[in-house]
């Protein structure tokens, strides 16, 4: 629902001749409500900016000063700053991104049992993993079932060892 504006910035860039333009970014939850509030602003459609790319997420129309005035006045446009706007960025592609399968952490040795394999349980075919519960079950089975039984914890991962690589 909400619209968000960032701070104006100039962007000497756009007339290397004259003095720098000021703009900002207006961006929005869906592209359907981006457009509704540029149509709002009278921001013609062609301004609307998707660059291409793995992350092509910063779908925005560029604002002026006087159309980011009126999207805050009017429109309700939170204002954000650059950091939360990087984080409201992450926080999109995080949703847009499809969903990966969760992939099981199966490094302990306890997952291989020496004595042989025993049918997996959920395809019987042979193999010496084991999981947690002690059922023989192969990892990518394992995977597959979790995948089709979100928040069920039949299969699990090892616990995660402390790692120092955490904050990004
Ligand atoms: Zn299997």
């Amino acid at each position: 629902m909400p619209l968000y504006v960032d701070d104006l910035a100039a962007y000497p860039d756009l007339a290397p001749e004259g003095p720098p333009i000021k703009g900002c970014h207006l961006l929005a939850d869906t592209r359907d409500e981006l457009h509704t509030a540029a149509r709002h602003l009278h921001v013609p459609r062609t301004w609307f900016r998707e660059p291409d790319g793995p992350t092509g997420v910063r779908w925005h129309y560029p604002l002026g000063p006087q159309h980011r005035t009126r999207a805050v006045r009017d429109l309700g446009a939170l204002q954000l700053d650059r950091a939360a706007l990087a984080e409201l960025l992450r926080t999109r592609l995080r949703d847009e991104a499809p969903p990966a399968r969760d992939i099981l952490d199966w490094h302990d040795s306890r997952h291989w049992d020496p004595t042989g394999d025993q049918p997996c349980t959920l395809c019987d075919k042979p193999t010496p993993l084991r999981a947690h519960n002690g059922e023989a079950a192969h990892k990518t089975c394992a995977e597959a079932w979790r995948a089709d039984h979100p928040g069920e914890t039949r299969f699990v991962s090892d616990a995660p060892t402390r790692s120092t690589t955490d904050h990004a």
